[in-house]
């Protein structure tokens, strides 16, 4: 890390989130509870996840705790028609599993109701739209739930409340294979008759901490132009425990309750805090890496640790889709050339005289003896994937371990 900041002037990390988090419940290293972002790296032919190995044969009932959107992708994944998945640049050990899979019935749960889960529309319509599978509307009634007259509702979660209440494209009596989303059901425990395989989910029920409708804003307008306060306050509702207990039987559970970043060896020596409650390097909202270490500046309680910044998930935390960090990104560019002209303080690590960049961090690697990869053989992998592909009418079938990619780059 110190050779890297000792040749730029500036540092952007940008890494993103690279562990899940884990429910802390017992039971969830019993065989049959999968991290949702293994799963996702192992279908995407991920070599970390190579040898993932899901059961997806034990049983037709999977349970998925947690309802984002990497929740939905996991769902579509076990739903959808091999012959859609074909098209798409899903491994092709993914695809040998999933046509092997008993799995027909997937449930989605999540500990507060349809108006509070993180899910977007579009992901939602897409599993509502899938061929050949249908969606269960919850027991309790989508009215019950959602508990608010859906005239009073936002722009926006009106919309998913009619998604919602309007269900699949295809009928549940025609549908091959079939998903429920389950609310107000927070996860307690992963049950084993033998001590190693999953057989049930047991769940707490929740109830909201106040009646939806209470919670809107008095002066509510119109609901075209639903005030940000009504949807805030809605999507915020928190809930509590009611003690009763529920229980779901499945071989098959996958934690997807949202990601983590982590703070990278050698932080310390360059002065980086890392938040480690939040998952996040500390910084102005603008990208600018902030230490308490560097205040008191100017009234402030922590300074902008010259040179450093940061975007993305470890800047914000892991939320938004791709086009919100993008975005995000974007902004942190914006203010490193502000800085620039503004003529601040940059990088103090190292002399200052020379900064060699990649030239120079390149040779320090190769003196270390690590291989390194370039863009250019990055492309050669690439062409590779690609040409395969073509070869089985999908866009890339993925090269899936380190070792084959190499052997590509030297071949
Ligand atoms: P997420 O959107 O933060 O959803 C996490 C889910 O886990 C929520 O339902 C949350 O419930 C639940 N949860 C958290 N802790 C829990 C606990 N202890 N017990 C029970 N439930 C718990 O996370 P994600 O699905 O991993 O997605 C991460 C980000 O990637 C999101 O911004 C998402 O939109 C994005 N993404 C986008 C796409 C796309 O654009 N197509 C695809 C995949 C991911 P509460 O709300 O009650 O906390």
């Amino acid at each position: 890390m110190k050779t890297i900041a000792e040749n730029y002037d500036g540092v952007l990390f940008a890494y993103g989130a690279s562990r899940d988090k884990k429910l802390g419940i017992p039971g969830e290293d019993l065989h049959g509870v999968v991290s949702a972002r293994a799963f996702v790296g192992w279908y995407n032919g991920l070599p970390e996840y190579e040898n993932l190995n899901p059961d997806l044969q034990s049983g037709d009932t999977a349970v998925i705790i947690g309802q984002g959107n990497v929740a939905l992708d996991v769902a579509r994944i076990l739903l959808a028609p091999l012959d859609v998945l074909r098209q798409t640049d899903i491994s092709e050990q993914a695809i040998e599993a999933l046509s092997k899979s008993r799995v027909t019935d997937v449930k989605v749960i999540g500990r507060r109701g349809p108006l509070q889960a993180p899910y977007t529309i579009k992901e939602l319509r897409e599993l509502l739209h899938m061929p050949g599978v249908g969606f269960a509307a919850p027991p309790e009634g989508w009215e019950d739930l959602i508990g608010v007259n859906r005239k009073q509702l936002p722009r926006q979660l009106k919309r998913i409340s009619e998604l919602l209440e309007k269900g699949s494209k295809t009928p549940m009596e025609q549908a091959q294979k079939a998903w429920q989303l389950g609310f107000l059901r927070s996860p307690v425990e992963f049950l084993s008759s033998d001590g190693k395989d999953l057989n049930a989910v047991g769940f707490e029920r929740t109830e909201y901490v106040a009646e939806p409708a209470s919670v809107l804003p008095k002066d509510d307008g119109p609901a075209l132009s639903g005030p940000p306060a009504a949807m805030n306050a809605l999507r915020d509702l928190r809930v509590r425990s009611t003690g009763s207990k529920a229980k779901v039987d499945a071989s098959l559970a996958f934690r997807s309750v949202g990601y983590q970043s982590e703070a990278l060896a050698g932080f310390d020596d360059l002065g980086i805090p890392f938040d480690q409650k939040l998952g996040i390097i500390p910084n102005d909202m603008h990208g600018r890496v902030i230490s308490p270490d560097r205040g008191p500046i100017a009234g402030l309680s922590a300074a902008h640790v010259p040179g450093m910044y940061c975007a993305g998930w470890v800047k914000r935390g892991p939320t938004g889709v791709i086009a919100s960090t993008m975005d995000d990104a974007f902004h942190s560019a914006d203010i490193i050339m502000k800085d620039w002209e503004d003529n601040v303080r940059f990088n103090e690590i190292g002399d200052g005289e020379t900064r060699g960049g990649w030239d120079a961090v390149k040779k320090e690697v190769e003196q270390r003896g690590i291989r390194s990869v370039s863009w250019a053989d990055w492309e050669k992998i690439d062409a590779v994937e690609r040409k395969r592909g073509q070869e089985k009418g999908k866009v890339r079938e993925k090269v899936r371990g380190v070792a084959e990619m190499l052997k590509i780059l030297d071949g």
